[in-house]
């Protein structure tokens, strides 16, 4: 079935329409000129992790591409929370997007109607479940994160993917899972949609966040890394240096904690510490299931 013809609704404006009738017009400025700014959560046990954080990172992209979403934090929460509920799923991957409309056409757009929707399916695991276990492979994105005079990265805006999608293309075409963009420096920056983090003689270590998103993910696994005494720093990191490292592994929303076998030449094997950090993560998303066990 093509995604655009799944059953359920998709919160548009305000109202719950059926799925397959969530359209926009072909003009819309989001489309022309990627205006468009969006969220990825998961639900665990009928709750979405974070959805506040999640929320008020969502104001903020729009804000920094200069327009406001017309509904309040608390007002997406509730439509977000009630969809999953209409929806009928526990678990499942949560998509609020804000768009400039198609009220006219052109670069500048300062008056076009300013869309929200959210659209909420089952998507169990980003990345293949085997692979996942024993590591996936990444290649090396031929594309650089922009510097931050280039691009806002700081907000999760729709353009930024194009870089993301052309990277995961072409390192899926050579047969690995996904790519490890490095940033116009040079510096290791992330994954085309999940954080990075090495092991380094039982330390954990993550690039500085200055050009690419800072992920809420990552901050928990910071939080549960710093919960177990492990030490964290966050620093530049080159690329020669993943020689030396002995972990790693992915985290994001989507793709949770994935460890890590390969980076081109590099190469690792998941340790204790990316098992620890996985089992936490559960734990943490999954307080319910967890404290049932
Ligand atoms: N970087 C990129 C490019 C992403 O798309 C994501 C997923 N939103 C992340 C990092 C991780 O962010 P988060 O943990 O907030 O999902």
């Amino acid at each position: 079935v093509p995604f655009d013809q799944l059953d359920g609704y998709i919160w548009m404006n305000g109202e719950f329409v059926k799925w397959g009738d969530a359209k926009i017009h072909v003009l819309t400025h989001g489309l022309h000129y990627a205006s468009a700014v969006f969220e990825g959560e998961r639900a665990y046990g009928g709750e979405i992790f974070k959805l506040t954080e999640h929320t008020e990172r969502l104001h903020e992209s729009a804000r920094i591409l200069g327009f406001t979403i017309p509904y309040s934090v608390a007002e997406i929460e509730d439509a977000s929370r009630e969809l999953l509920k209409k929806q009928g799923f526990t678990d499942a991957y949560v998509r609020p997007i804000a768009w400039r409309g198609s009220d006219s056409m052109g670069v500048s757009a300062q008056a076009n109607r300013i869309n929200v929707a959210i659209a909420i399916w089952q998507w169990p695991s980003y990345f293949d479940p085997e692979q996942r276990l024993k590591g996936i492979r990444l290649d090396i994105a031929e594309y650089c994160r922009p510097d931050p005079r280039t691009a806002p990265s700081k907000s999760k805006a729709a353009g930024l993917y194009m870089i993301c999608t052309l990277s995961k293309h072409a390192a899926e075409a050579k047969g690995y899972a996904d790519a490890m963009m490095l940033d116009w420096r040079g510096q290791v920056a992330e994954a085309t949609g999940a954080n990075i983090f090495f092991v380094k003689e039982g330390k954990l270590l993550t690039p500085t966040p200055d050009c690419f998103l800072d992920g809420i993910t990552r901050r928990t696994v910071i939080g549960l890394a710093k919960r177990r005494g492990i030490e964290v720093i966050e620093r530049a990191i080159m690329p020669e240096e993943l020689e030396g490292f002995e972990e790693a592994f992915l985290c994001g929303t989507a793709a949770e904690v994935t460890p890590v076998a390969e980076i081109g030449k590099y190469t690792f094997t998941p340790g204790q510490i990316t098992k620890t950090l996985m089992d936490d993560y559960t734990a943490e998303v999954q307080p319910k299931r967890a404290a049932a066990e």
